[in-house]
């Protein structure tokens, strides 16, 4: 095809435009493969024939230019960006899980720009642990003798069984042979740690009978795993932790350990949400071990939290995989400070996640109105009550009371909209229902407040 050979090269556009010094702190060499992208694509649009009219080398060059600072304006330098979730969802997955207290990224500013007493005593003067770091911390707030932080809570559940149970047998309750979302399966990771898994009961009913039937020489360990992401309900029957723990007088040795996934240090049952039991109950009744994630209902950074008795802990830290599955000092900072809030009793009020899982239905009716009202001059809007999610596989029946902005645009279907809001500088992330966008006030900051309303009134 002719004008194939009009179209411009790399150099050509980056003569023209002269990007060379790298705008926006975006690397040259970034600019350069956005600009041939852009060729790719006009050079496609020419091949499968739908390219308009005007083919000619300058019309060419301004497309090209054009979708370069367009790629500019997006994206800046980095990958991964901020984004206003406008769904609802408080611990969205996909969104990155919780996001810090203003205390915890200070913290974190700090640590990550000096240096630190990681792994030094400052009252001796020599090398210290960075395990001490945080551990006492913990042991306060859940009431555990012992403590230790690795990079998540999959990392956590790997850990534990591979160091205390590798070619021993684990017993757990085929009602809590779970998959959560990742590709993480207790079966999968029990096999990946060495440790043999044993099932007893069935899916929907388990007794303590079918654990202490199946214990023998083998067996190392009783394993609970919260079963945070369904729920199962008729004709059931599980086996708390506390009744667990009764066969412990007959087999001192067994370790009873759960994983408890989400974990909450927060009394949300008393704020009529919820079943979720608070570590330290876990801890009160006895259990050798739990595990819980620090970025789920904790509102932390991505960790995996063990505590538990000072036994076992210690043989966690002496153990290969505490080094190859250490946190470092920007989730011991954040987490440290996010620990704090709890300590102080100030979780619902600094805690972004917290803080969002508990706001009040009338304080959210009210933002809807005043986003509702600016939304009004281009939009077809109004306010619907609806459900916000906790997410994070956390909690996945409780339903949170709230109040939606339903918004349909005059001209465009509501997936070209959500679309449109996605390539703002700051994208906005909205729930596209019944051909209308929805936006939940309850995870919308004051602060994103603004950026939502500049994409919305944008296009
Ligand atoms: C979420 C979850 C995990 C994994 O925790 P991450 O911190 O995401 O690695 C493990 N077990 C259960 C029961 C969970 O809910």
């Amino acid at each position: 095809m002719e004008e194939l050979r009009l179209l411009p090269s790399v150099h050509a556009v980056l003569q023209q435009n002269d990007w060379e010094g790298g705008e926006k702190d975006i690397p040259v060499s970034v600019i350069k493969k956005w600009v041939q992208e852009e060729i790719d694509a006009l050079r496609l649009s020419l091949l499968k024939g739908s390219y308009g009219k005007d083919r000619e080398r300058e019309r060419f060059m301004a497309i090209v230019s054009a979708g370069v600072c367009k790629k500019m304006e997006i994206n800046g330098a980095y990958t991964l960006r901020k984004v206003v979730n406008a769904t609802g969802i408080v611990l969205h997955t996909n969104l990155g899980r919780a996001r810090l207290s203003s205390a915890a990224v200070a913290h974190v500013m700090s640590a990550a720009s000096s240096y630190t007493n990681l792994e030094y005593s400052l009252e001796q003067g020599t090398r210290g642990s960075r395990h001490d770091i945080i551990e006492n911390q913990i042991c306060d707030i859940t009431g555990c003798e012992a403590a230790l932080v690795v990079n998540n809570n999959a990392a956590a559940v790997y850990m534990v069984l591979s160091a205390l149970a590798k070619q021993k047998e684990v017993i757990v309750s085929r009602g809590e042979l779970v998959e959560i979302g990742g590709s993480f399966r207790i079966s999968s990771i029990m096999e990946e740690s060495g440790a043999i898994l044993k099932e007893v009961g069935t899916t929907n009913r388990t007794h303590l009978h079918d654990y202490s039937a199946a214990i023998n020489e083998e067996t190392a360990m009783l394993m609970k795993v919260h079963t945070s992401n369904f729920k199962i309900t008729g004709f059931t029957k599980t086996v708390s932790s506390n009744e667990l723990l009764t066969l412990k007088e007959k087999h001192q040795e067994l370790i009873v350990y759960e994983d408890l996934g989400s974990g909450s240090l927060f009394p949300f049952p008393r704020y009529g949400i919820g079943e979720e039991p608070e570590i330290k109950s876990r801890i009160y009744a006895g259990l050798d071990l739990v595990s819980f994630s620090g970025d789920k209902l904790i509102g932390g950074p991505q960790a995996g939290i063990i505590a538990g008795k000072s036994k076992w802990i210690n043989h966690l830290k002496k153990h290969q995989l505490a080094r190859v599955l250490r946190v470092d000092k920007l989730t011991l900072a954040a987490l440290e400070a996010t620990l704090l809030s709890y300590h102080k009793e100030e979780a619902a009020k600094e805690i972004p996640a917290i803080r969002d899982i508990v706001r009040s239905e009338e304080e959210i009716k009210i933002q809807a109105e005043r986003i509702n009202e600016k939304l009004a001059s281009e939009y077809e809007c109004h306010i619907i009550k609806g459900h916000s999610m906790v997410g994070g596989g956390t909690m996945p029946d409780v339903v949170l009371p709230t109040y939606i902005i339903e918004v349909t645009h005059p001209a465009f279907s509501a997936s070209e909209l959500s679309r449109r809001l996605r390539e703002k500088t700051v994208p906005v992330i909205v729930t596209v229902k019944n051909d209308c966008c929805h936006i939940d006030p309850r995870t919308v900051d004051e602060a994103d407040e603004a950026a939502l309303l500049s994409a919305f009134l944008s296009l």
